[in-house]
């Protein structure tokens, strides 16, 4: 039995490879101990793709489907695989797995565990018909959600909402986003529930995502250079950029947090950060804080919440074999809300 893929084989800057996925029929996939096997329907196209297309987070071995926002039926499970039913709509996330005895396992940051493995990266990933995952791996995707609208939710939505976990927001505080891509946009639809009196101001480079943004409830967008009107409580920046970050730091009030979401920076704007000026950036109990990973309670935490709210992600579907098309989208920053490939029908 084979199944449609688009596969990475190897790395290089999307400008020289514009096509760096290529079409590949592969065996499908058996799970092993403990693992299911799904029938993807729909996975999600994440900035992360592109850092391991172009090596900023390189995957361990090539080739490999990419892919971490996968949501589809289980379809077969290994031995000993329990918790989940043969036709039951599940979704993978970016974490794959992690070791469940470290330290930061059992204090329930299972997202910093050492021997963390990565969907999409270190495992095969939703770019295909069908991919495996640990049983305890697979979170069940609520109902009032289609597979493309539960797509983002793995990863944009949960991400997004550990960033605002990490940022303290509490209702009333003014909250920036710099950048306006799929995780940004469902952090200002959860802060338009959770923290109704928070006003949100959003720095994005291109006029359509700062439209975008006010479409959606900003109080304020401007360029990501732009000084906001007023000093905001806490920022989240998930741009690949570094100027971003000088420049959110800036509009922090005191005692501001910046929480940056970014599994990599891109060097290019690095020198940036020798334009820091510590009395007006820093100094003043000013914090900064990375987002690393997700953990499994991030995802279903979000799952519920999504559901409640109902936080329907803004998308834009593209076929399987449209994946490069896709990336090159994302890479140009043509972003309304999130890209997710369909994979079945
Ligand atoms: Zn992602
Ligand atoms: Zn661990």
């Amino acid at each position: 039995m084979t199944m449609r893929a688009m596969l990475l084989r190897a790395l290089g800057s999307l400008e020289e490879n514009p096509e760096p996925l290529v079409p590949a029929d592969l065996p499908v996939p058996v799970p092993r101990e403990g693992e299911i096997r799904i029938r993807v329907a729909a996975c999600g196209v994440c900035h992360t793709e592109l850092d391991e297309i172009e090596g900023r987070t390189p995957p361990p071995r090539l080739p490999i489907v990419l892919g971490h926002q996968a949501v589809g039926r289980v379809d077969a499970l290994g031995p000993g695989a329990g918790g989940v039913r043969e036709g039951d709509r599940v979704g993978v996330a970016w974490i794959f797995s992690a070791c469940g005895r470290c330290k930061y396992c059992r204090a329930g940051t299972e997202n910093l565990c050492p021997w963390f493995a990565a969907t999409g990266r270190d495992a095969g990933g939703g770019y295909a018909e069908a991919m495996t995952v640990p049983a305890a791996f697979a979170h069940p995707i609520p109902e009032v959600f289609s597979d493309v609208q539960a797509a983002p939710l793995l990863c944009a939505g949960a991400i997004g909402y550990r960033s605002l976990k990490l940022a303290g927001l509490k209702d009333g505080e003014t909250l920036g986003l710099t950048g306006f891509g799929a995780s940004a946009h469902l952090v200002l639809k959860m802060v338009r529930h959770r923290q109704p009196h928070s006003r949100v101001f959003v720095f994005a480079r291109s006029e359509a995502e700062r439209v975008f943004a006010r479409e959606l409830g900003a109080v304020w967008a401007g360029d990501s250079a732009e000084e906001s009107p007023e000093k905001l409580a806490a920022i989240i920046d998930t741009t690949p950029a570094w100027e971003p970050v000088v420049e959110a730091l800036k509009n922090l009030e005191r005692g501001g947090r910046l929480v940056v979401n970014a599994i990599r920076k891109e060097e290019r704007d690095k020198d940036a950060l020798l334009r820091l000026d510590y009395p007006r950036d820093l100094w003043m109990e000013k914090e900064i804080k990375s987002v690393a990973n997700v953990a499994r309670s991030d995802v279903r935490e979000l799952l519920a919440l999504a559901a409640e709210i109902p936080l329907q992600p803004e998308t834009q579907e593209f076929p399987l074999a449209a994946a490069n098309e896709a990336l090159r989208e994302l890479k140009a920053r043509k972003i309304r809300g999130a890209k997710v490939l369909r994979v079945e029908g």
